[in-house]
Protein backbone atom coordinates (compact mmCIF):
# COMPACT_ATOMS: atom_id res chain seq x y z
CA UNK A 1 0.00 0.00 0.00
CA UNK A 2 1.30 3.52 -0.54
CA UNK A 3 2.45 4.81 2.73
CA UNK A 4 0.96 7.93 4.09
CA UNK A 5 2.14 11.43 3.31
CA UNK A 6 0.85 14.86 3.84
CA UNK A 7 -0.95 17.19 1.80
CA UNK A 8 -0.36 20.71 2.43
CA UNK A 9 -2.77 22.77 4.28
CA UNK A 10 -3.04 26.19 3.06
CA UNK A 11 -1.38 28.30 5.64
CA UNK A 12 -4.20 31.29 6.14
CA UNK A 13 -4.81 33.43 3.27
CA UNK A 14 -4.47 32.48 0.05
CA UNK A 15 -1.05 30.97 -1.30
CA UNK A 16 -0.53 30.51 -5.08
CA UNK A 17 1.47 29.76 -7.63
CA UNK A 18 3.68 31.96 -9.43
CA UNK A 19 4.80 33.02 -12.78
CA UNK A 20 8.35 33.83 -13.34
CA UNK A 21 10.58 34.36 -16.68
CA UNK A 22 11.63 30.77 -15.59
CA UNK A 23 9.01 28.83 -15.33
CA UNK A 24 6.18 28.99 -12.43
CA UNK A 25 7.15 28.47 -8.94
CA UNK A 26 4.42 26.18 -6.82
CA UNK A 27 2.23 27.59 -3.56
CA UNK A 28 4.65 27.29 -0.32
CA UNK A 29 4.68 23.54 0.73
CA UNK A 30 3.64 22.46 -2.35
CA UNK A 31 7.32 20.99 -3.40
CA UNK A 32 7.39 19.63 -0.51
CA UNK A 33 4.43 17.62 -0.22
CA UNK A 34 4.89 16.33 -3.57
CA UNK A 35 7.93 14.60 -2.81
CA UNK A 36 6.26 12.29 -0.39
CA UNK A 37 3.51 12.17 -2.57
CA UNK A 38 5.80 10.73 -4.83
CA UNK A 39 7.57 8.71 -2.18
CA UNK A 40 4.34 7.21 -0.86
CA UNK A 41 3.32 6.02 -4.37
CA UNK A 42 0.46 7.31 -4.55
CA UNK A 43 0.73 8.24 -8.75
CA UNK A 44 0.81 4.49 -9.01
CA UNK A 45 -2.37 4.01 -7.30
CA UNK A 46 -4.28 3.22 -10.43
CA UNK A 47 -1.94 2.54 -13.35
CA UNK A 48 -0.66 -0.76 -15.19
CA UNK A 49 1.36 -3.19 -12.84
CA UNK A 50 4.15 -3.58 -15.90
CA UNK A 51 4.92 0.03 -15.76
CA UNK A 52 5.00 0.14 -12.12
CA UNK A 53 1.50 1.04 -10.93
CA UNK A 54 -1.06 -1.20 -8.58
CA UNK A 55 -4.21 -0.89 -11.05
CA UNK A 56 -6.64 -0.52 -8.16
CA UNK A 57 -10.31 0.12 -9.23
CA UNK A 58 -11.25 3.07 -10.18
CA UNK A 59 -13.88 3.32 -7.85
CA UNK A 60 -11.10 3.43 -5.27
CA UNK A 61 -8.53 5.74 -7.40
CA UNK A 62 -11.80 7.85 -6.97
CA UNK A 63 -12.49 7.39 -3.35
CA UNK A 64 -9.21 8.54 -2.85
CA UNK A 65 -8.85 10.83 -5.25
CA UNK A 66 -11.66 12.57 -3.11
CA UNK A 67 -9.92 12.51 0.28
CA UNK A 68 -7.13 14.84 -1.40
CA UNK A 69 -9.44 16.85 -3.04
CA UNK A 70 -10.97 17.64 0.85
CA UNK A 71 -7.13 18.08 1.47
CA UNK A 72 -6.43 20.81 -0.72
CA UNK A 73 -7.91 20.89 -4.04
CA UNK A 74 -5.39 22.48 -5.87
CA UNK A 75 -2.97 20.22 -5.34
CA UNK A 76 -5.16 17.82 -6.24
CA UNK A 77 -5.30 18.84 -9.91
CA UNK A 78 -2.10 17.96 -10.63
CA UNK A 79 -2.25 13.99 -9.93
CA UNK A 80 -5.77 14.09 -11.34
CA UNK A 81 -4.56 15.20 -15.30
CA UNK A 82 -1.36 12.60 -14.62
CA UNK A 83 -3.80 10.16 -14.02
CA UNK A 84 -5.42 10.76 -16.86
CA UNK A 85 -2.33 10.84 -19.62
CA UNK A 86 -0.89 7.70 -18.08
CA UNK A 87 -4.52 6.10 -18.73
CA UNK A 88 -4.49 7.44 -22.62
CA UNK A 89 -1.11 6.30 -23.37
CA UNK A 90 -1.51 2.62 -21.66
CA UNK A 91 -4.65 2.50 -24.38
CA UNK A 92 -3.69 4.47 -27.50
CA UNK A 93 0.38 4.97 -26.60
CA UNK A 94 2.36 2.56 -29.13
CA UNK A 95 4.74 -0.04 -27.33
CA UNK A 96 7.98 2.33 -27.61
CA UNK A 97 5.92 5.55 -26.24
CA UNK A 98 4.65 3.72 -23.38
CA UNK A 99 8.29 1.90 -22.30
CA UNK A 100 9.80 5.76 -22.50
CA UNK A 101 7.33 7.70 -20.52
CA UNK A 102 5.07 5.60 -18.69
CA UNK A 103 6.88 4.16 -15.74
CA UNK A 104 8.61 7.71 -14.45
CA UNK A 105 5.38 9.17 -14.96
CA UNK A 106 3.77 6.24 -12.47
CA UNK A 107 6.18 6.62 -10.43
CA UNK A 108 5.44 10.67 -10.04
CA UNK A 109 9.12 11.53 -11.44
CA UNK A 110 7.45 13.62 -14.39
CA UNK A 111 3.75 14.99 -14.45
CA UNK A 112 1.18 15.11 -17.61
CA UNK A 113 -1.18 17.28 -18.68
CA UNK A 114 -4.01 17.77 -20.82
CA UNK A 115 -4.08 20.36 -23.70
CA UNK A 116 -7.06 20.87 -25.54
CA UNK A 117 -8.43 24.66 -25.18
CA UNK A 118 -7.47 27.37 -27.15
CA UNK A 119 -8.86 31.11 -27.47
CA UNK A 120 -11.40 30.22 -30.30
CA UNK A 121 -12.05 26.01 -29.25
CA UNK A 122 -13.57 25.86 -26.10
CA UNK A 123 -16.31 23.42 -26.46
CA UNK A 124 -16.21 23.29 -30.17
CA UNK A 125 -12.92 21.52 -30.53
CA UNK A 126 -13.52 21.58 -34.05
CA UNK A 127 -12.02 25.00 -34.11
CA UNK A 128 -8.58 23.82 -32.80
CA UNK A 129 -5.69 25.30 -35.03
CA UNK A 130 -2.81 24.37 -33.47
CA UNK A 131 -0.43 22.99 -36.54
CA UNK A 132 1.69 20.03 -36.20
CA UNK A 133 4.49 19.69 -38.85
CA UNK A 134 6.07 16.31 -40.01
CA UNK A 135 10.17 16.41 -39.20
CA UNK A 136 11.45 13.31 -39.89
CA UNK A 137 9.85 10.99 -37.72
CA UNK A 138 8.51 13.81 -35.21
CA UNK A 139 5.86 17.10 -35.39
CA UNK A 140 6.71 20.22 -34.80
CA UNK A 141 4.28 22.48 -33.12
CA UNK A 142 2.96 25.46 -33.36
CA UNK A 143 -0.13 27.33 -31.36
CA UNK A 144 -0.98 28.72 -28.01
CA UNK A 145 -3.11 27.52 -25.45
CA UNK A 146 -5.07 28.60 -22.52
CA UNK A 147 -6.61 27.81 -19.72
CA UNK A 148 -4.06 24.00 -19.09
CA UNK A 149 -4.08 22.91 -15.50
CA UNK A 150 -0.80 22.61 -13.78
CA UNK A 151 0.55 23.29 -17.80
CA UNK A 152 4.13 24.10 -15.40
CA UNK A 153 5.80 23.97 -12.33
CA UNK A 154 8.89 23.12 -10.48
CA UNK A 155 7.45 19.72 -8.68
CA UNK A 156 9.32 17.56 -11.73
CA UNK A 157 12.49 17.58 -13.80
CA UNK A 158 9.57 16.86 -17.07
CA UNK A 159 6.44 17.28 -18.00
CA UNK A 160 4.69 15.66 -20.92
CA UNK A 161 1.71 17.78 -22.71
CA UNK A 162 -0.76 15.49 -24.34
CA UNK A 163 -1.80 18.29 -27.37
CA UNK A 164 -4.47 18.12 -29.84
CA UNK A 165 -3.13 19.58 -33.00
CA UNK A 166 -4.00 19.42 -36.86
CA UNK A 167 -1.31 18.08 -39.00
CA UNK A 168 -0.57 19.74 -42.16
CA UNK A 169 -3.38 18.87 -44.52
CA UNK A 170 -5.57 17.73 -42.34
CA UNK A 171 -9.29 17.68 -43.17
CA UNK A 172 -11.36 20.41 -41.23
CA UNK A 173 -13.46 20.17 -38.22
CA UNK A 174 -12.75 17.11 -35.40
CA UNK A 175 -11.86 14.26 -38.03
CA UNK A 176 -8.32 16.88 -38.74
CA UNK A 177 -7.39 16.41 -35.23
CA UNK A 178 -4.40 14.23 -34.18
CA UNK A 179 -2.90 13.51 -29.91
CA UNK A 180 0.94 14.24 -29.87
CA UNK A 181 3.10 14.12 -26.81
CA UNK A 182 5.17 16.93 -26.07
CA UNK A 183 7.76 17.16 -23.53
CA UNK A 184 8.39 19.98 -21.45
CA UNK A 185 12.18 19.06 -21.39
CA UNK A 186 13.30 16.22 -24.67
CA UNK A 187 14.10 12.71 -23.97
CA UNK A 188 17.17 11.27 -25.40
CA UNK A 189 17.36 7.93 -26.79
CA UNK A 190 18.77 6.86 -23.85
CA UNK A 191 16.16 8.41 -21.59
CA UNK A 192 17.97 10.95 -20.59
CA UNK A 193 16.72 14.72 -20.61
CA UNK A 194 17.77 16.74 -23.61
CA UNK A 195 17.14 20.26 -24.32
CA UNK A 196 14.14 22.05 -23.42
CA UNK A 197 10.98 21.89 -26.03
CA UNK A 198 9.85 25.05 -27.65
CA UNK A 199 7.15 24.64 -25.11
CA UNK A 200 6.61 27.99 -22.82
CA UNK A 201 4.13 29.56 -20.26
CA UNK A 202 3.05 32.84 -21.04
CA UNK A 203 1.26 33.38 -17.82
CA UNK A 204 -1.36 32.31 -15.47
CA UNK A 205 -5.18 32.88 -15.90
CA UNK A 206 -6.46 34.95 -13.68
CA UNK A 207 -9.72 33.06 -11.66
CA UNK A 208 -11.97 33.23 -8.60
CA UNK A 209 -10.31 30.00 -6.69
CA UNK A 210 -7.81 27.41 -6.73
CA UNK A 211 -4.74 29.89 -7.09
CA UNK A 212 -2.39 27.11 -6.01
CA UNK A 213 -3.02 25.45 -9.09
CA UNK A 214 -1.13 26.72 -11.93
CA UNK A 215 -3.98 27.01 -14.96
CA UNK A 216 -1.31 28.29 -17.60
CA UNK A 217 -1.51 29.98 -21.32
CA UNK A 218 0.93 28.19 -23.15
CA UNK A 219 3.11 29.02 -26.45
CA UNK A 220 4.03 25.92 -28.56
CA UNK A 221 6.42 27.01 -31.45
CA UNK A 222 7.85 30.48 -30.82
CA UNK A 223 10.95 29.22 -32.04
CA UNK A 224 11.30 26.30 -34.25
CA UNK A 225 8.29 24.07 -33.00
CA UNK A 226 7.81 22.23 -30.09
CA UNK A 227 8.91 18.69 -30.89
CA UNK A 228 5.68 16.03 -30.97
CA UNK A 229 5.46 12.83 -30.62
CA UNK A 230 2.14 11.12 -32.84
CA UNK A 231 -0.15 8.94 -30.33
CA UNK A 232 -1.90 6.42 -32.18
CA UNK A 233 -3.10 7.11 -35.93
CA UNK A 234 -3.61 10.87 -37.41
CA UNK A 235 -6.98 12.26 -37.54
CA UNK A 236 -8.22 10.09 -33.82
CA UNK A 237 -6.86 12.80 -31.43
CA UNK A 238 -10.81 13.45 -30.06
CA UNK A 239 -10.89 9.64 -29.75
CA UNK A 240 -7.90 9.07 -27.79
CA UNK A 241 -8.35 12.72 -25.57
CA UNK A 242 -11.72 11.57 -24.50
CA UNK A 243 -10.27 8.66 -22.36
CA UNK A 244 -8.04 11.94 -20.51
CA UNK A 245 -11.61 13.92 -20.72
CA UNK A 246 -13.79 11.52 -19.55
CA UNK A 247 -11.29 10.42 -16.31
CA UNK A 248 -11.15 14.67 -15.57
CA UNK A 249 -15.03 14.72 -15.98
CA UNK A 250 -15.38 11.81 -13.32
CA UNK A 251 -12.73 13.06 -11.13
CA UNK A 252 -14.29 16.81 -11.22
CA UNK A 253 -17.42 15.50 -10.47
CA UNK A 254 -16.14 14.03 -7.38
CA UNK A 255 -14.91 17.55 -6.24
CA UNK A 256 -18.40 19.15 -4.93
CA UNK A 257 -18.37 16.24 -2.46
CA UNK A 258 -14.83 16.81 -1.85
CA UNK A 259 -14.83 20.45 -0.93
CA UNK A 260 -18.82 19.79 1.01
CA UNK A 261 -16.86 17.25 3.02
CA UNK A 262 -14.23 19.42 3.57
CA UNK A 263 -16.48 22.62 4.39
CA UNK A 264 -18.17 20.47 7.07
CA UNK A 265 -14.75 19.88 8.72
CA UNK A 266 -14.31 23.77 9.12
CA UNK A 267 -17.95 24.07 10.49
CA UNK A 268 -17.35 21.84 12.73
CA UNK A 269 -14.04 23.11 14.12
CA UNK A 270 -15.93 26.71 13.81
CA UNK A 271 -18.54 25.24 15.89
CA UNK A 272 -16.31 23.85 18.44
CA UNK A 273 -14.27 26.72 18.81
CA UNK A 274 -17.18 28.83 19.70
CA UNK A 275 -18.78 25.98 22.43
CA UNK A 276 -14.77 26.21 23.85
CA UNK A 277 -15.37 30.29 24.20
CA UNK A 278 -18.93 29.55 25.49
CA UNK A 279 -17.72 26.86 28.39
CA UNK A 280 -14.45 29.33 29.52
CA UNK A 281 -17.24 32.02 29.75
CA UNK A 282 -15.76 34.26 26.55
CA UNK A 283 -19.59 34.36 25.04
CA UNK A 284 -23.29 33.94 26.65
CA UNK A 285 -24.90 33.33 22.67
CA UNK A 286 -25.17 29.83 21.79
CA UNK A 287 -23.15 29.51 18.18
CA UNK A 288 -25.25 29.79 15.22
CA UNK A 289 -24.69 26.14 13.79
CA UNK A 290 -26.19 25.11 17.47
CA UNK A 291 -29.40 26.55 16.96
CA UNK A 292 -32.41 24.38 15.48
CA UNK A 293 -32.65 25.14 11.52
CA UNK A 294 -28.84 25.46 10.68
CA UNK A 295 -28.11 22.36 12.37
CA UNK A 296 -31.55 20.22 10.77
CA UNK A 297 -30.11 21.99 7.64
CA UNK A 298 -26.14 21.56 7.80
CA UNK A 299 -27.09 17.64 9.21
CA UNK A 300 -29.57 16.69 5.77
CA UNK A 301 -26.76 18.09 3.46
CA UNK A 302 -23.75 16.21 5.17
CA UNK A 303 -26.07 12.98 4.56
CA UNK A 304 -25.88 13.68 1.37
CA UNK A 305 -22.66 14.62 0.71
CA UNK A 306 -22.18 11.42 2.69
CA UNK A 307 -24.27 9.28 0.94
CA UNK A 308 -22.83 10.50 -2.62
CA UNK A 309 -19.37 11.14 -2.21
CA UNK A 310 -17.18 8.36 -0.96
CA UNK A 311 -19.88 5.48 -1.17
CA UNK A 312 -20.09 6.01 -5.31
CA UNK A 313 -23.26 4.48 -5.75
CA UNK A 314 -23.82 5.53 -9.09
CA UNK A 315 -22.74 2.98 -12.05
CA UNK A 316 -21.41 5.29 -14.02
CA UNK A 317 -18.01 5.18 -12.13
CA UNK A 318 -17.23 1.78 -12.47
CA UNK A 319 -17.96 2.52 -16.20
CA UNK A 320 -14.64 4.69 -16.29
CA UNK A 321 -12.63 1.47 -15.57
C1 LIG B 1 -10.14 26.00 -13.93
C2 LIG B 1 -10.12 25.50 -15.34
C3 LIG B 1 -9.21 24.52 -15.69
C4 LIG B 1 -9.17 24.06 -17.00
N1 LIG B 1 -8.25 23.10 -17.34
C5 LIG B 1 -8.10 22.74 -18.63
C6 LIG B 1 -7.07 21.84 -19.04
O1 LIG B 1 -6.33 21.32 -18.22
N2 LIG B 1 -6.92 21.59 -20.36
C7 LIG B 1 -7.71 22.15 -21.30
O2 LIG B 1 -7.51 21.88 -22.47
N3 LIG B 1 -8.73 22.99 -20.96
C8 LIG B 1 -8.94 23.29 -19.65
N4 LIG B 1 -9.94 24.16 -19.28
C9 LIG B 1 -10.79 24.73 -20.31
C10 LIG B 1 -12.16 24.08 -20.39
O3 LIG B 1 -12.04 22.81 -20.94
C11 LIG B 1 -13.02 25.04 -21.21
O4 LIG B 1 -13.28 26.13 -20.37
C12 LIG B 1 -14.29 24.38 -21.67
O5 LIG B 1 -14.00 23.48 -22.69
C13 LIG B 1 -15.31 25.40 -22.17
O6 LIG B 1 -14.73 26.22 -23.12
P1 LIG B 1 -14.88 27.83 -23.01
O7 LIG B 1 -14.43 28.25 -21.66
O8 LIG B 1 -14.19 28.42 -24.21
O9 LIG B 1 -16.43 28.11 -23.08
P2 LIG B 1 -17.35 28.19 -24.37
O10 LIG B 1 -17.10 27.02 -25.26
O11 LIG B 1 -17.20 29.56 -24.98
O12 LIG B 1 -18.76 28.06 -23.73
C14 LIG B 1 -19.35 29.14 -22.97
C15 LIG B 1 -20.77 28.77 -22.64
O13 LIG B 1 -21.52 28.52 -23.83
C16 LIG B 1 -22.10 27.23 -23.79
N5 LIG B 1 -22.07 26.64 -25.13
C17 LIG B 1 -20.99 26.45 -25.90
N6 LIG B 1 -21.34 25.89 -27.08
C18 LIG B 1 -22.69 25.74 -27.05
C19 LIG B 1 -23.64 25.22 -27.97
N7 LIG B 1 -23.30 24.75 -29.18
N8 LIG B 1 -24.93 25.19 -27.59
C20 LIG B 1 -25.32 25.68 -26.38
N9 LIG B 1 -24.46 26.20 -25.48
C21 LIG B 1 -23.15 26.21 -25.79
C22 LIG B 1 -21.25 26.40 -22.81
O14 LIG B 1 -21.99 25.34 -22.22
C23 LIG B 1 -20.87 27.46 -21.80
O15 LIG B 1 -21.88 27.64 -20.85
C24 LIG B 1 -10.05 24.60 -17.98
C25 LIG B 1 -10.97 25.59 -17.61
C26 LIG B 1 -11.01 26.01 -16.30
C27 LIG B 1 -12.02 27.07 -15.96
Amino acid sequence: MPRPCSIPEPPGGHPRARWTADGVVTAPGFREAYRQFAAGGWPALGAEPQFGGQRVPRVLVSAVGEFWGSACLAFKLGPMLTHGAVHALELCGSAAQKQQYLPRMVSGEWTGTMVLTEAQAGSDLGQVRTRAVADGGYYRLFGQKIFITWGDHDLTANTLHMVLGRIEGAPPGVKGISLFIVPKVLVNADGSLGARNDVRCLSIERKLGIHASPTCVLAFGERNGAVGDLVGEPGRGLEYMFVMMNSARLSVGSEGYAVGERAFAARDAVGAHARAGQAAGRGRRRPGADHQSPRREAHAAHDEVADRGLACPHPLWCLAV
